[in-house]
């Protein structure tokens, strides 16, 4: 098919090569000019598909995977259904061991993916026979013929980012940008993009985002795990209660924590101010980076990049719910107007 005239022969031809888009409102205060890696223009609305369509043809050229097969996944959300989309396109049975963190919204749309859901529960410890990761790994052992992505430990999940994601941003800059801000989850979308870019310009700066709660933060300082960080927060996709070998702490330069209540309400402002409909880890991105100018980390003359992972379509019973907002006590401490609908 003629891709130059917008014509494909699958839904997989259209992932990757997501625009670069300027912020024009969000940061106009700030040091530098500010840009989006917008991956919600993905067919599966996240950076997710990268990550699904490059391991899943990994595994195809290896020999490991034939249609027919099982694919095993744990996921928040937006990897399991990039994996069910490309499970659908070639021919697979897709599996997915999901968090309750997870709202009913992702778990809804993985089942008209055609995906198999198991929803296991989210404050477990990852040892726990109840945990995702375990019920994913029996799985694996039970059904013949079945591969597990184990995302967070799988080293493709970095190289997906280093053979796409990195080379566009670099390209899409024309080599001159100098902040690269990305949340980490697995770690792999940072530790990829970073990968590429530093072998390009050691001197590229590269933040990841943290959630309170999480372990990552205090173990790229201190290269020690301590579970004392660990309690329960709600943004989903951003932080971790291990430590991912798909996350490269080397090439991270510092992390920056943010809460959900300010995650949140950012989010939205983006969705507000720039009319891009983007989920509640874009919020989290742009919350570091407001932290990161009053801690005057950039120039003027700066150019920063920063990746929002998804689209806000995800989080309608979330951060885009008033009444979820109001539930969390989001709104007292910012004394917002809650909603803008006027009934007649
Ligand atoms: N944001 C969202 C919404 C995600 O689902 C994820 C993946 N867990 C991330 C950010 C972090 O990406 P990564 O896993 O590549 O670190």
């Amino acid at each position: 098919m003629d891709n130059n005239k917008n014509v494909f022969d699958n839904v997989l031809q259209l992932i990757g090569s997501t625009p670069l888009i300027k912020l024009n409102k969000v940061t106009a205060d700030f040091d530098g000019d500010f840009f989006a890696k917008v991956e919600a223009f993905n067919p599966g609305h996240s950076s997710k598909d990268r990550i699904a369509l490059h391991i899943i043809e990994e595994a195809e050229r290896r020999g490991i995977l034939t249609p027919g097969d099982t694919i095993i996944e744990t996921t928040s959300g937006n990897t399991g259904f990039s994996i069910a989309m490309v499970s659908i396109i070639k021919g697979y049975e897709c599996i997915l061991a999901v968090s309750s963190k997870s709202s009913g919204d992702k778990i809804d749309m993985l089942k008209s993916m055609g995906a198999k859901v198991y929803v296991c529960p989210a404050h477990v410890k990852a040892d726990d026979p109840r945990s995702y990761y375990q019920v994913a790994k029996r799985l694996h052992e039970e059904i013949k013929g079945s591969i597990y992505i184990n995302q967070y430990f799988n080293e493709l999940n970095i190289d997906a980012h280093y053979s796409t994601t990195g080379p566009e941003i670099w390209d899409q800059t024309n080599g001159e940008l100098t902040h690269l801000v990305a949340c980490s989850g697995t770690g792999g979308t940072i530790s990829g993009i970073a990968k590429y870019l530093k072998e390009q310009n050691p001197n590229v700066k590269i933040i990841g985002v943290d959630a309170y709660g999480s372990v990552l933060k205090k173990y790229h300082e201190t290269r020690e795990f301590d579970d004392k960080e660990i309690y329960p927060y709600r943004i989903e996709g951003l932080g971790k209660n291990l430590i991912p070998t798909a996350t490269d702490f080397d090439l991270i330069d510092k992390f920056i924590k943010v809460t959900d209540e300010e995650s949140a309400h950012t989010a939205r402002e983006i969705s507000n101010k720039e009319g891009l409909f983007v989920g509640y880890t874009s919020g989290a991105a742009i919350q570091a980076i407001k932290q990161l100018n009053e801690e005057g980390e950039f120039k003027p003359t700066d150019k920063v990049v920063v990746v929002f992972p998804d689209h806000g379509s995800r989080y309608m019973s979330k951060v885009y719910s008033d009444k979820w907002m109001e539930d969390q006590g989001f709104f007292d401490s910012k004394n917002e107007v809650s909603s803008t609908i006027e009934y007649i």
